[in-house]
């Protein structure tokens, strides 16, 4: 059970990162974009227990805090299994293009379907790729991160290297079909709910 959620919007793209913690002050960092000492501070204002840093996908814009986390609390980075190549190449993961050609690794690449859990959170994986090859959503109760797959009103870009229309629109029908409602919380932009979504994104329908 989550019993926090703390979203930060930080980088050149407005990335929306999240800390979800548990009620033992476990937490989990998503995607965490921007300044590390953004996450470092809030960790320790509210005494928490960082456990991994899961990502949605690897584009520059979401991991751009990540090593330094990962060197500041020595944890694990939890990716895709597709999302490996994305991660590696840095024309993929697009720091090339920001002018810092970057390769990074994942320390663990979960599957469809698999669970991973962190203190009291249990975290679905669901594999969502169609932005990149191996994006995916996380489900725990009714909490989903939906990375660049599903935004409000919208969806992500198929048109940087590895995305793929076809694929996208196969994810989000996944994603319309699964039952009932979720809190989504997107890479970028507002939160909504998946019920919203399925009456009113276009992309949904
Ligand atoms: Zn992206």
């Amino acid at each position: 059970m989550i019993k926090n959620m703390k979203s930060f919007v930080s980088g050149m793209c407005e990335t929306n990162s999240y800390i979800l913690s548990d009620e033992d002050n476990n937490c989990v960092i998503f995607d965490p974009e921007g300044s590390s000492a953004q996450y470092i501070n809030y960790i320790k204002a509210n005494n928490l227990k960082p456990l991994a840093i899961m990502l949605t996908h690897a584009h520059f814009d979401h991991v751009g805090a990540m090593e330094a986390l990962k060197k500041e609390y020595g944890i694990e980075v939890i990716a895709g299994e597709d999302e490996k190549p994305v991660l590696e190449n840095p024309s993929i993961n697009l720091t090339t293009m920001i002018g810092t050609a970057k390769s990074y690794s994942a320390d663990r690449y979960v599957k469809d379907g698999e669970e991973v859990e962190f203190g009291k959170m249990k975290f679905k994986v669901i594999f969502t790729p169609g932005h990149t090859c191996g994006s995916v959503c996380y489900i725990c109760g009714d909490t989903m991160i939906s990375g660049d797959t599903l935004f409000m009103g919208s969806c992500g870009r198929t048109d940087f290297p590895t995305g793929d229309w076809k694929q996208m629109t196969e994810s989000l029908k996944l994603l319309k079909n699964l039952d009932g409602d979720y809190k989504v919380y997107s890479g970028h932009g507002p939160s909504t709910t998946l019920e919203i979504e399925r009456k009113t994104n276009m992309y949904m329908r």
